[in-house]
């Protein structure tokens, strides 16, 4: 049994067939987790759909509004990257409910990772690249409201930058956003989070890692949050299709243990979302979103012997 929840709803699966976006890759990671013995099924807990109140706390009204009813135009719809249907706004806020729930277990049990979500792209009045809504954003707004948390930190290491997470929480100080991406990738332009850090084509394990330490260390120095959303995006893997870095599965890995690492020592509890991955092989892009709960499980199996590191 993993000594935290992991949160997953079988109706986010789209069923997107032959489509780049592998929404069958929640399913999977679910089973893989079962199969491996890495998960129990007590392990695992179902997300209520998000409120709209919740939702609305980050996105338009009338954005809320055309998604509800069907009513995007053409223009709009196609920005989203994905196939508009009633399925996939229940599965947005299935997914919203999820990152929502991680967050409040992960305050509880120190992690907790929701197997969907990340939704990084997602701006408040419009969806794009696969993003509907923001379900990162809006668990950070509701776990404030319910005066649960304060301050948050939103580390993202999608090989795709955080544009709609850096819109959102511009010029909030209470939200910490750390963005680590492909520089000459999807968006252009790219707005400013608190930092970002522009990665060269190619970039592989050993300059990557050494960049990210680099700024974790910075950013657990410079702020301190009540929670760290950690979105996990398996993309930068050498062998994405949307991706130009060449982290290896061992490298993607260990960016992860980097992560909870720092977390770990500086007492944050880490609610963990997935974001892209779009392997040639789907079994890939499992394989690593499996190892980042693995990296978890075996963080918070760690003592709190080590200093904190600043
Ligand atoms: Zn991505």
């Amino acid at each position: 049994m993993l000594p935290f929840k992991l949160i997953y709803h079988e109706r986010y699966d789209l069923n997107l067939g032959a489509h780049v976006f592998p929404s069958q890759k929640y399913r999977m990671i679910h089973d893989k987790l079962l199969q491996d013995g890495i998960a129990q099924p007590e392990d695992f807990l179902s997300p209520e759909p998000a409120r709209d109140e919740d939702v609305l706390r980050v996105h338009s009204r009338e954005y809320v509004y055309k998604l509800k009813t069907g009513t995007l135009n053409r223009t709009e719809a196609l920005r989203l990257e994905v196939p508009y249907s009633q399925k996939l706004i229940e599965a947005c806020w299935l997914a919203a409910g999820g990152s929502i729930l991680a967050g409040r277990q992960a305050l509880n049990d120190g992690w907790a990772a929701n197997i969907g979500g990340g939704f990084h792209h997602a701006c408040p009045d419009h969806g794009e690249g696969f993003c509907v809504i923001h379900d990162v954003a809006i668990a950070i707004r509701r776990l404030q409201s319910d005066g649960a948390i304060r301050r948050a930190m939103v580390v993202d290491t999608d090989v795709h930058q955080g544009n709609g997470t850096a819109v959102i929480f511009g010029g909030d100080g209470d939200v910490y956003t750390l963005s680590l991406h492909q520089e000459n990738n999807y968006p252009f332009p790219k707005p400013p989070s608190t930092v970002d850090v522009d990665l060269a084509d190619g970039t592989g394990d050993e300059p990557y890692l050494a960049i990210l330490e680099k700024h974790l260390h910075q950013a657990f120095h410079d702020f301190a949050p009540d929670l760290l959303y950690y979105v996990a995006g398996a993309d930068p893997y050498r062998e994405d299709q949307l991706g130009g870095l060449a982290l290896t599965i061992d490298g993607l890995a260990k960016r992860d243990s980097l992560v909870f690492d720092y977390a770990r020592r500086n007492d944050v509890p880490v609610a963990i979302t997935l974001a892209g991955g779009y392997a040639r092989l789907v079994t890939d892009t499992v394989v690593i979103h499996a190892g980042t709960v693995i990296a978890a499980r075996d963080a918070a199996a760690q003592k709190r012997s080590t200093p904190r590191l600043q």
